[in-house]
């Protein structure tokens, strides 16, 4: 059973084909400037690689320049799409109507679309690369929406309700909502199978570009750090997290700007990119800091204390903790990291093991045996979470 599994942005297309008899990656790709000029990259698993540049007016050229390259191009790596069981779809928002994946009907797919209100830059370009999947593929091949709220949707009202006026909820739905649901649930599925009993509280820490922390009860999602938008919680590679959203309405009155321009700083332009003037990406940012540069020491400064503080309130909300796993970029790289959350963490007993620390990328248990709290490194795999889910519903 082979699983064809999409994650489709505005101008952009990645994807990835996934054999489920062991769910090994067949050939994966990007397709980007859609709607601009076009362009496609594909790599079998072989090695074997297809680029080239091709008109991609939109998401349907992107599809059928994946079609070429997967049943014909030099990269080629299936005899016709036919072998595909299934489509699996990344979907950013899923808003209180989706608590969990399903197949994408003409309902599901117009309430994506409907709720492209409350993610304007993702679920319209999911609902354009869905309809492309269907003009290219035809309704034989199944299509499933995963989505990256779902996980969340245990949340009590307590948790997810913010202190405003009560209208604005029943009005407009404001409310935490999370995201990158799939990847804390792939995380915390896997710590769970490590523990050996779902009866554990677990904090997941998906720290990348984007970044969120997940406090898990029972293997169901009790918290987590973004809101009602993936702006929320701590600073991240561009964007602020929280603040006091005075700061917010300060400025723009005294830099005279609209909403938009406003949120656009603190999406785009903010985060360890703002404080550290440097980059958003915390490699450049530790070599600067390394260098002395210190408005980059303060940018890794500021992002660790924050995380440190969501993961104490954490377990404070879980009432203590059992687990606690790094994944992401920064999360399954930065050792430093790592420690000073340990370290930081000792009167609570955790020890952090230094030596495995040092690994990168791996699935590893980086305490040591006699720490209170067992802490790991846990590659995330939300393409591989998204083929389970979409053939566990097709089956
Ligand atoms: P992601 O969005 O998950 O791809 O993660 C991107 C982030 O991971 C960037 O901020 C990178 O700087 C960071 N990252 C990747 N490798 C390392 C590393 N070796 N040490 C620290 N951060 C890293």
């Amino acid at each position: 059973m082979k699983i064809f599994v999409v994650n489709a942005g505005s101008s952009s297309l990645k994807y990835q084909l996934i054999d489920m008899t062991d769910e090994s990656v067949l050939a994966k790709g990007l397709c980007e400037r859609i709607g601009v000029t076009g362009a496609i990259k594909h790599t079998a698993a072989d090695g074997r690689v297809y680029a080239a540049e091709i008109p991609m007016p939109t998401h349907s050229e992107a599809f059928e320049a994946v079609v070429y390259a997967m049943t014909k191009s030099d990269a080629k790596v299936i005899d016709s799409f036919d072998e595909i069981s299934a489509i699996g779809h990344r979907i950013v928002q899923g808003g209180s109507i989706f608590s969990k994946s399903t197949i994408i009907t003409p309902e599901a797919l117009a309430d994506i679309d409907a709720l492209g209100e409350l993610a304007p830059l993702h679920n319209p370009a999911h609902v354009l690369a869905i309809r492309a999947c269907i003009k290219t593929f035809g309704t034989e091949i199944p299509q499933v929406a995963v989505f990256d709220t779902s996980f969340h949707q245990t949340m009590e009202p307590k948790v997810y309700m913010y202190a405003l006026p009560y209208e604005y909820y029943e009005k407009y739905k404001v409310r935490k909502y999370g995201a990158h649901g799939t990847s804390h649930h792939f995380v915390s599925q896997r710590v769970l199978a490590i523990e050996g009993s779902q009866d554990k509280k677990v904090i997941t820490c998906h720290l990348g570009n984007g970044c969120s922390i997940t406090a898990i009860k029972d293997g169901k999602c009790f918290d987590t750090s973004m809101g009602f938008t993936p702006l929320d919680g701590f600073m991240m590679g561009t964007r602020t997290g929280t603040l006091d959203p005075s700061a917010v309405t300060f400025i723009a009155n005294k830099e005279n700007l609209t909403p938009d321009e406003m949120s656009n700083i603190c999406n785009k332009k903010s985060g360890v990119f703002g404080i550290s003037g440097i980059s958003n990406d915390n490699r450049d940012v530790a070599a600067a800091a390394q260098q002395g540069n210190e408005r980059a020491q303060l940018a890794i400064d500021m992002q660790r204390y924050q995380i440190l503080k969501f993961i104490g309130s954490y377990i404070a909300a879980l009432g203590g903790v059992d687990a606690i796993a790094f994944t992401g970029g920064i999360g399954e790289n930065d050792a430093e990291l790592r420690a000073y959350i340990c370290d930081s963490l000792a009167f609570l007993g955790v020890k952090c093991d230094y030596e495995a620390n040092k690994v990168r990328g791996k699935e590893i248990k980086i305490s040591t045996d006699d720490s209170k709290v067992n802490v790991y490194i846990i590659p995330t795999n939300e393409e591989l979470a998204i083929a389970r889910d979409t053939l566990a519903l097709i089956k």
